[in-house]
């Protein structure tokens, strides 16, 4: 068979997910008739504004927060900025230290390292082996001038689960505000801020079976941020812009769809990611599972191979010849001319280790016809693989 005639299977839903046929749907109106400006007063508008609300209602219900706690943006990268930068923006430079990990995404580590060349400090912390931010290092991290904590919810490289209710409440406790980066969380596990002391939450509509280039900012009532997109006034003035009104109609439908499907799609992609984990442990020697073994989003695996030293992007292309598309670390990297995820360096995984890691990542389309047929040819690619890594005997393969 030519590549052309095998079935496309996804596998890289942690770089973006797949738009649901009903998102599409719910969004179709607007792309068409229904075009009003959401602060014009007349029918077309009123009809824009209403969809525009009921999408706010239910994004903060996926969270348990208030509608008016959720402010729309363009990406999850513009909800990180806003927050990060709006927090910082409230106060001194000298008088702001702000404490993150070293495994956020660059959307975060961009904007501080920003923010650092303005005078604010900022304090990284390492994660464990497993990937986990542990509570003692953000205790060590702490400053009296410490006014923010941002870690992410879940890992986008490796998609450990970080203990945020207790990050968040240390934060709480020491008087500073808890921001989290949930793009890759959010509709996937539970995020309850009516119960976890979380000020400032970001998501993105392409990471939960919705359109790219809309997400949103909640941001607790009383939490004051600087806006630092400004004009009009829209979205309470904290990111001016007439709004995407069909992007956001399609975050809000997908909010719904993943409030009320998460229990049913994580226990189905554990079951997937558990089948795929065992088997590959079972059909090719010395791969190993980069991250917490349990603490993890429901579908989403990081591979390594011993003796596979080489470039994860040749085990890429390969599988791609195949129909197969997965992801070497993750899809920001790729960009960055192959350079070792920040990520697992972090974890103290040697560079040339680095380079050879799979992101393997399921999504709510995904079939057990599809992961078998990953188990299939996986196994022989890596074989071929290891022959030609430099200084691996066959055999070893
Ligand atoms: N944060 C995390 C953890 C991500 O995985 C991503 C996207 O990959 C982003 C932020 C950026 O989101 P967006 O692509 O909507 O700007």
């Amino acid at each position: 068979m030519s590549p052309a005639q095998l079935p496309h299977i996804y596998f890289d839903n942690a770089a973006t997910t797949p738009l649901d046929p009903r998102v599409v749907a719910a969004m179709q109106p607007f792309l068409g008739g229904s075009f009003g400006n959401p602060s014009s007063l007349h029918w077309a508008g009123r009809q824009a504004r209403a969809a525009v609300d009921t999408a706010r209602a239910q994004v903060a219900e996926l969270l348990n927060a208030q509608a008016d706690e959720v402010v729309f943006t363009a990406s999850g990268t513009e909800a990180d900025n806003m927050a990060l930068i709006g927090v910082a923006e409230k106060f001194p430079a000298d008088e702001c230290h702000i404490v993150t990990s070293a495994i956020e995404h660059p959307a975060v580590l961009e904007s501080l390292h920003w923010l650092e060349r303005r005078g604010v400090q900022v304090t990284c912390v390492n994660p464990n082996a497993d990937g986990i931010v542990e509570p003692a290092s953000l205790l060590d991290a702490l400053r009296p001038t410490t006014r923010l904590v941002s870690i992410m919810a879940a890992n986008n490289v490796i998609g450990t689960v970080q203990p945020i209710a207790e990050l968040a409440r240390i934060s709480r406790a020491h008087g500073a505000l808890f921001h989290t980066d949930a793009v890759q969380a959010a509709g996937k596990i539970p995020l309850d801020v009516s119960r976890t002391p979380i000020d400032l939450l970001s998501l993105s509509g392409h990471k939960l079976y919705g359109p790219k280039g809309v997400g949103a900012l909640y941001v607790r009532k009383g939490v004051t941020i600087e806006a630092i997109i400004r004009g009009g006034g829209q979205e309470r003035g904290l990111r001016s812009a007439t709004e995407n009104v069909a992007g956001i109609v399609a975050l809000g439908c997908a909010s719904d769809l993943a409030r009320q499907e998460m229990a049913d799609d994580a226990s189905r992609l554990v079951q997937l990611r558990e089948r795929l984990l065992e088997e590959i442990g079972r059909r090719i020697p010395n791969a190993y599972l980069i991250g917490h073994r349990y603490r993890r989003l429901p579908g989403h695996i990081c591979l390594g191979f011993a003796g596979q030293e080489g470039e994860a992007i040749k085990l890429l292309l390969e599988l791609d010849e195949l129909g197969i598309a997965v992801s070497s670390g993750s899809a920001c990297s790729a960009q960055h001319g192959g350079e070792p995820s920040h990520v697992l360096m972090a974890l103290g995984i040697e560079p040339v280790r680095a380079r050879g890691s799979l992101r393997v990542t399921l999504g709510r389309f995904n079939t057990a016809a599809e992961v078998e047929r990953l188990l299939e040819v996986l196994p022989i690619a890596v074989a071929g693989l290891r022959r030609i890594s430099s200084g691996v005997p066959a055999s070893a393969a």
